[in-house]
């Protein structure tokens, strides 16, 4: 089965949503709404956010694209009330990592009169050289270039924003980039992303706490998204259930994790919301281990806390399913 399905019923009312905006605006969904006025407050979920509000005073408008959700994130926070600026994501909002994603005629489209895209980098978006040579006159950043990556048998992990030090980074690499880019602006991006900064530091502060009396404390994962965050707060990954996103493991590789659970005598297996937990289940099954869901914060809320708010819920669950069974070792 290669079928992915959300499991989280939030997406279906993001996406009743977005179908109420778009009625209510008589905007056709997937037109780039340029620098239609900003929802009061933040999270109607158009995922085409204009996050100024007084655009005409500058003349010049600025349009920055995300490649996938979590940069998407990253951007309304770091663009936040800057005039003539407006967001917007390349994939769509559900796609989730972008491992294996195609990119469409209908996404390339969005870069169409640009100014910006905001890439991941370390491998995650495969279409980068597409992009250049399409559209010259896009400047792309890749939020984690510069930054310590973890290797995997020669190739980064591109996992960076899910350990909360990885975020604060990357949000610290785009506000410098689009204070340099928009210097009219500078000011306004550097405050921006100065106040998001403090905001995860004060999230990775509380997490780290929280997570203090598990250190060294071994899980399972459903995909490769947890490397950086496991670093982070000292966690250990015993075995991922499916390296690749959208592929069932085999069964020798499911037998080694149920191995490997038994070995360790782990009591939680963490899935993913944007995937099936069917391997996870089988592991769960064999093993009497409990499954829980992990946030990589790849889909979401169109909503510039929802990274943060992704992050409690992860805090609160790693909590819980770690505290269920003490470790033997
Ligand atoms: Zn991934």
């Amino acid at each position: 089965m290669k079928i992915r399905f959300k499991v989280s019923g939030r997406h279906s009312v993001f996406f009743s949503l977005v179908a109420v905006a778009a009625i209510l605006s008589g905007c056709a969904k997937g037109g780039p709404s340029g620098l239609t006025p900003p929802a009061s407050g933040s999270g109607t979920g158009t995922m085409a956010t204009s996050v100024s509000d007084n655009s005409s005073a500058t003349g010049k408008n600025l349009r920055i694209v995300a490649s996938f959700y979590p940069m998407y994130i990253m951007a309304i926070n770091v663009a936040r009330g800057v005039p003539g600026v407006s967001v917007e994501t390349l994939a769509p909002p559900t796609t989730g990592c972008l491992h294996d994603y195609s990119v469409t005629t209908a996404d390339m489209k969005k870069l169409e009169g640009a100014s910006i895209f905001v890439a991941n980098g370390a491998g995650m978006e495969t279409f980068l050289e597409k992009v250049a040579s399409r559209y010259p006159s896009v400047r792309t950043v890749r939020l984690s270039d510069g930054l310590d990556l973890i290797d995997e048998k020669g190739s980064p992990n591109p996992h960076v924003w899910v350990g909360i030090s990885g975020a604060i980074a990357q949000v610290e690499n785009l506000g410098r980039f689009l204070a340099a880019s928009d210097p009219v602006h500078a000011e306004a991006y550097r405050a921006n992303a100065a106040a998001y900064v403090s905001r995860l530091s004060a999230l990775r502060d509380r997490m780290a706490a929280g997570l203090a009396p598990y250190k060294g404390r071994e899980i399972i994962t459903f995909h490769e998204a947890f490397p950086y965050f496991a670093r982070e707060f000292g966690l250990k990954i015993a075995a991922v259930i499916e390296r690749e996103p959208g592929s069932e493991p085999s069964a020798r590789e499911v037998a080694s994790t149920i191995e490997t659970v038994r070995s360790v005598g782990m009591a939680a297996l963490f899935a993913e919301p944007q995937y099936s937990p069917s391997a996870a289940q089988t592991v769960a099954r064999e093993t009497g281990a409990k499954i829980y869901s992990l946030d990589p914060a790849v889909t979401g809320p169109d909503s510039p806390d929802a990274y943060l708010a992704i992050m409690e819920a992860n805090l609160a669950t790693l909590k819980e399913a770690l505290a269920a069974r003490p470790s033997s070792n």
